[in-house]
């Protein structure tokens, strides 16, 4: 069965899974072996990671597997923040997943340690697919986005595979998977040139916050095409994930063990799953209401400072939010960027709420006085919030949109839905937001004051222009009347 076929038949096996007792997994259970990694993935936090590099203890990892599948699981993928084929024990991992019963073995590498000596390792061990990740389709791009040069080596160890494949008369499936950025999102039909015969399918996916651990992938990384800004998630509901240190956790990208709930060196794996501490996250994710878990900035994708679930059991990295390796890998493949008309804007992000309904010279006033600090972002209200604070506008969202999107110096319009800024400013993370003086009085004063707060947690500040007297679209309406 390919990868899409996978994935429909596990979703559509999910009714019934959003409780705080739901069965336990049949799939989606993941080992991290080991940490460890040997190459930089411009969107992997792993760059960042403080956590111990270590791999598993192998007669816990034995134990765990036989826990899983007596408890129901059949299928397991050796995989999570690291690269597997650095871990020598992997062929015996394989062997004793198949060896216990298990119907689905599988794993996802780089590719570039995945040699024809460790390829025949695994595949006779009895894996079952191997899914290389390759986040670029041309050795330039994937040097900037990996940050190694290993791209002729993978497509040389791919092309192993598919010749292991034939030669040994073993049935594994090989698929390739593209993590799609603003760099390479129009590269797909270059995927399909270049691996032609080489995959049984070709799987592409958005870049996402990698678990709410990279929230500069919403500014500095994401696809142009990817207007998502929630993602409702399933892994408290039906997956299983075990780190390295032989914690359970809500997922395979947990870095620093912010989403640890059991230790299963202490407890059983049941204990673990159907224990106090996976109901509360649970409870979390029924109720939409997550408090400081890192998850509320994953799910709602926006930056939000995170507490771990277990602080016993994370790794304490104050830089773990921060853009600033993003920024030095960007700069550092400037040239080659800008070669390929690629290279983003680096400028400052200036954030600036309005209505406009009827565009007037304030308007225009406030709009050159942002274009000055950076590039401009305008969080053009909705329809429906303005009719929060006063009469509909003229002018539906659509319409005004196109009206300030060409106005000169504006870079990018996005829905802003309530008078209250945190989302936004969470989710663009703006050097500035610049606002008229008129909201340090009244019933603004509150949400200038929360806007203030927010910008600070990033060092961002709040300009505000002296307000352009004689002129509003409240004065132009009255005369209109
Ligand atoms: S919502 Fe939480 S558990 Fe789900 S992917 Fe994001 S960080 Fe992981």
């Amino acid at each position: 069965m390919n990868l899409t076929d996978r994935v429909a038949l596990k979703k559509a096996l999910r009714n019934e899974l959003y409780s705080l007792t739901p069965p336990f997994p049949y799939s989606n259970f993941l080992i991290e072996t080991s940490n460890a990694c040997n190459h930089a993935c411009i969107f992997c936090a792993h760059q960042k990671m403080k956590r111990k590099v270590g791999k598993i203890n192998p007669e816990l990892c034995y134990d765990i597997l036989q826990q899983a599948y007596d408890l129901g699981t059949r299928e397991v993928g050796f995989y999570a923040t690291g690269e597997p084929f650095l871990v020598k024990e992997l062929p015996d991992y394989i062997r004793k997943a198949k060896e216990i019963g298990y119907t689905y073995v599988y794993l996802t590498s780089n590719g570039s340690l995945a040699t024809p000596e460790k390829i025949r390792e695994v595949i006779d061990a009895g894996l079952d697919s191997i899914k290389f990740s390759i986040n670029a389709p041309e050795r330039k791009m994937y040097e900037f986005i990996h940050g190694h040069d290993d791209f002729d080596k993978v497509f040389e160890h791919l092309r192993y595979l598919n010749e292991y494949r034939k030669t040994s008369g073993r049935n594994y499936k090989i698929f390739i998977t593209g993590i799609l950025t603003r760099f390479t999102e129009d590269m797909k039909d270059d995927y399909f040139k270049v691996f032609e015969g080489l995959a049984d399918e070709i799987v592409f996916k958005f870049v996402y916050n990698q678990g709410g651990y990279m929230p500069e992938i919403e500014t500095l990384l994401k696809c142009k095409c990817d207007d998502e800004t929630y993602r409702r998630c399933n892994l408290p509901f039906d997956a299983i994930s075990v780190t390295c240190e032989g914690y359970l956790s809500i997922e395979n990208a947990d870095f620093e063990n912010m989403l640890i709930v059991a230790d299963l060196n202490k407890v059983s794996l049941k204990e673990g799953w159907y224990g106090e501490k996976m109901k509360e996250v649970r409870r979390m994710f029924l109720e939409d209401d997550f408090g400081d878990c890192i998850c509320h900035g994953c799910v709602h994708h926006i930056y939000h400072a995170a507490k771990p679930l277990m602080p016993e059991y994370s790794t304490d990295n104050p830089d773990i939010f921060s853009d600033k390796l993003v920024r030095q890998r960007i700069e550092k493949h400037a040239e080659f960027l800008k070669s390929v008309n690629k290279y983003p804007s680096m400028n400052k992000k200036v954030y600036v709420p309005m209505a406009a309904d009827i565009v007037h010279p304030g308007h225009i006033n406030i709009i050159k006085k942002a274009a000055e600090l950076g590039d401009v972002i305008v969080g053009l209200f909705t329809n429906e919030a303005i009719a929060t604070y006063k009469n509909p506008p003229f002018m539906n969202y659509e319409q005004r949109k196109i009206v300030i999107e060409n106005i000169k110096g504006v870079s990018e319009v996005i829905p802003q839905y309530t008078r209250d800024y945190e989302e936004n400013l969470r989710r663009v993370r703006p050097d500035y937001m610049v606002h008229g003086t008129d909201w340090r009085e009244g019933p603004l004063a509150d949400v200038r004051k929360k806007a203030i707060e927010i910008l600070s947690e990033w060092n961002g500040q709040v300009v505000e222009p002296e307000y352009t007297q004689g002129i509003s679209s409240s004065m132009i309406k009255q005369n209109a009347k």
